[in-house]
């Protein structure tokens, strides 16, 4: 007689979403919500937090609490978890979604010609953009997970999986420091896997390929004609599958890596990017 399959063993933990009020990270803790995990959902906007723990509440039934943090201070996480622990109860699972770029990181020029103004190259990105982007990407990870894997490792068991980039396997133009802060995740991610993986606690990353979001359509699409712009071209063209992913299909790969599915899993990070990085444009 064949095992029978394994249950995902999702049902009744709790999980600890950064960033939870965005695009991305809602619709992941609502994927969590829709298998039994209860979440606290985390953001330095607590409205946005608020309000997707309603959506999830009333969506499922399953409890759902937002609340207002800062992943790089330390003690607003620890208050975070101090009403975590006593509203939901011990955390299993952190997905650590918080992130993003700085525009003065962001150089004008993709490739410096010898005409161009300085000040768009290279030259004139700002110390300042990559202390900030640097800190929200990899800091904003690393706290995160010194407040909340504590309960993981009393436990001996739980899951963490951090959000990385396509970025972070080879760095896109115009943006070094949200590329090398997400090639830091996944480094991270594997370091964090070895030091963990005696104490039941699996560390796995996601890498999302492009998506089309509200944030940035408009640099994607066209919005007089409808029709993608150069650069939302150059991205469809990069991706054998030559369409944009959903922020709903990055949620199996999450369900699988925090489920008992992927069980002898550590310290990998998966590309859900139709095909983007396996490609090399020829
Ligand atoms: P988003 O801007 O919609 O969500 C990010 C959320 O993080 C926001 O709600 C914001 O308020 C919150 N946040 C920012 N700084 C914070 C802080 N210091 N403390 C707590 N919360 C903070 O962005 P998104 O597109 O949903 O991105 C989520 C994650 O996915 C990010 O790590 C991003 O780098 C990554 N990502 C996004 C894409 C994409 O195409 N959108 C692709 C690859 C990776």
């Amino acid at each position: 007689m064949t095992a029978p399959v394994k249950e995902l063993n999702l049902n009744g933990k709790v999980a600890v979403v950064t960033g939870g009020g965005g695009v991305i990270c809602s619709t992941m803790a609502k994927a969590l919500a829709k298998h039994g995990v209860k979440t606290a959902i985390l953001d330095l906007n607590l409205e946005a937090a608020q309000r997707v723990a309603e959506e999830i509440k009333s969506e499922t039934g399953i409890e759902s609490i937002g609340f207002s943090a800062n992943v790089l201070e330390r003690s607003s996480l620890e208050e975070a978890k101090k009403a975590i622990n006593q509203q939901l109860g011990k955390i299993d699972f952190l997905v650590n979604g918080a992130g993003g770029n700085a525009a003065s990181a962001t150089s004008k020029v993709e490739k410096m010609a010898p005409e161009d103004k300085l000040e768009d190259t290279f030259f004139g990105l700002q110390l300042e953009g990559f202390d900030k982007t640097f800190d929200l990407n990899f800091k904003g990870t690393l706290l995160p997970t010194l407040v909340f894997a504590s309960d993981m490792v009393d436990q001996k068991a739980g899951g963490i999986v951090n959000i990385s980039s396509m970025n972070s396997y080879r760095p896109l133009t115009r943006i070094p420091a949200y590329s090398a802060s997400k090639a830091a995740i996944n480094n991270f991610t594997q370091w964090l896997a070895v030091h963990f993986a005696k104490t039941g606690v699996r560390v796995n990353a996601i890498a999302p390929g492009f998506l089309l979001t509200n944030q940035n359509r408009f640099l994607l699409v066209d919005e007089k004609t409808g029709e993608a712009t150069p650069r939302g071209q150059k991205i469809t063209n990069g991706t054998p599958m030559e369409r944009y992913g959903t922020p709903e299909e990055l949620t199996g790969t999450l369900l699988y890596l925090l489920s008992d599915w992927s069980e002898f899993i550590t310290g990998i990070v998966i590309p859900v990017d139709g095909g983007f990085s396996a490609y090399s444009g020829v």
